[in-house]
């Protein structure tokens, strides 16, 4: 990020802007033309996604398990959409046959099904991995486009836009992207990108119009707004360490790391409220034993260790920590103190049992 500065218009720089987007295509492992990232964070990308395929008075349908469904179905209001929701309690994940119920009951009308249904793939407020293959199909029965949150689990665990049907998807370049907080990977497909076309309205909001944005990382070249220089090199630059590493070999490690953290947290005699089967690799939630304070555990593992973790969040504050092993901080040297730090600040007896648990699973590997 400290090199120097190039022009938004340099062919320099125009040819890293073409690398991004090849890169980005074999990262959300689409063919997807319109892939580019957004000057903005995550949140942006969620907003881009919802304000280029919703207009107002359009239905939409959106899952609710957390603090980043809320925020979709909070983002595509504003948008002027009428929004329906199916709610699951916060750590658990939407079963496909209930979302069909919900959806059917909610949409008896067939003239007025909804334009999206919209899911957050790594529930980063709960720690939940929503499985994505019976939503698409679901969503592409009622003629709905599949909108999927990947702001969490790209790059950490499989995130398959085409062979799972996903017509619009975001990102962020902070989580397992391992790069400063400041873009936001988007990509649509071709129906999305039909959906746009046809739109009665403009988009509202003129920064996030992928159609001008198009012109601009299209062909064009169109000035739109003047590119973030800097942070496009850094996602360069951290789009080819994913590659370096291998899409697939980075999977393993997120779920490797994972599975050696959970061992260690359990051997402490510790336990983790999302169900085993969906449990994400990159953000592990921690039951907070009856009482501690949980925040002087923090604190301590702050100051003394300089190790953030994250505290619940709405309906689970106070009864939760959650544990990032996100891109370049998965490692076992990591895990490996996080079990040293909690057993410590939480006075256990089990650390080394907790430590051989972690050791035996990286060993297995
Ligand atoms: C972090 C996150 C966002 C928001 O990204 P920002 O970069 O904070 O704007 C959206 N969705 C999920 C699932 C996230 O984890």
């Amino acid at each position: 990020m400290s090199a120097p500065l190039l022009g938004h218009l340099d062919p320099e720089f125009l040819e890293l802007m073409e690398e991004v987007k090849v890169l980005l295509r074999a990262t959300f492992r689409t063919e997807n033309r319109l892939t580019l990232p957004l000057s903005a964070t995550g949140s942006a990308g969620m907003e881009a996604v919802l304000v280029n395929l919703l207009e107002p008075g359009d239905a939409a349908f959106l899952c609710v398990n957390g603090v980043f469904g809320t925020r979709m179905a909070e983002v595509a209001r504003r948008a002027g959409a009428e929004v329906k929701t199916i709610e699951v309690p916060w750590g658990e994940v939407v079963d496909p046959e209930r979302a069909r119920s919900a959806l059917e009951s909610a949409y008896p009308d067939p003239a007025r099904q909804p334009r999206i249904l919209g899911v957050v793939h790594a529930e980063t407020s709960t720690g939940a991995r929503q499985p994505l293959e019976g939503l698409s199909a679901l969503a592409h029965e009622r003629g709905a486009l599949f909108v999927v949150d990947a702001v969490t689990s790209l790059a950490g665990c499989p995130v398959e836009v085409d062979a799972w049907g996903i017509d619009a998807c975001y990102s962020g370049t902070q989580k397992c992207l391992s790069c400063p907080p400041g873009l936001a990977p988007v990509t649509f497909s071709e129906a999305a990108i039909k959906r746009v076309r046809s739109r009665e309205h403009p988009v509202q909001s003129w920064y996030l119009d992928v159609g001008l944005l198009d012109e601009y990382w299209g062909a064009s070249r169109v000035y739109h707004h003047t590119a973030p220089i800097s942070m496009i090199y850094a996602l360069h630059e951290a789009l080819r360490i994913v590659h370096e590493e291998g899409l697939e070999a980075r999977w393993a490690r997120h779920r490797l790391h994972h599975l050696a953290l959970a061992a260690g947290l359990e051997g402490m005699g510790l336990t983790m409220p999302v169900a085993q089967e969906h449990r994400l690799p990159m953000l592990n939630s921690v039951a907070v034993p009856d009482g501690t304070d949980e925040a002087s555990v923090r604190g301590t593992l702050l100051l003394r260790h300089g190790i953030e973790i994250g505290a619940g969040l709405g309906p689970l504050k106070g009864k939760i920590w959650r544990i990032g092993l996100m891109g370049e901080s998965s490692t076992p040297a990591n895990i490996l103190l996080v079990l040293m730090a909690l057993g410590e600040a939480l006075a256990s007896r089990r650390v080394g049992a907790a430590l051989a648990a972690a050791e035996r699973e990286l060993a297995a590997a």
